[in-house]
């Protein structure tokens, strides 16, 4: 099954998987804006089984639009963006 993902973020039905590559001199291409020249992409897998590659960049907005944004739950997100990066592997 295909997802327009473009149109279907922010929603609920993707979850941020708390896996990331580091793709070091490799950059790599976010799924979601295009940007090119990320060294760090993001898993997030929708419910429908797709699956997109974001940057950090994508990945904390994402998780800040599907999540309250009290201050305290943001903190909490960007620890988990900061622990999938020190698990990333190349
Ligand atoms: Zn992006």
């Amino acid at each position: 099954m295909s997802v327009d993902v473009q149109k279907s973020v922010p929603s609920a039905d993707w979850v941020f998987t708390e896996h990331a590559v580091d793709h070091g001199d490799v950059r790599a291409r976010c799924d979601l804006c295009g940007r090119k020249n990320l060294r760090f992409r993001f898993l997030l897998r929708h419910a429908a089984g797709a699956e997109m590659w974001v940057g950090s960049g994508c990945v904390g907005r994402f998780l800040m639009s599907v999540s309250p944004p009290d201050p305290a739950t943001q903190t909490a997100l960007r620890h988990r963006v900061a622990r999938a990066k020190r698990g990333a592997g190349g």
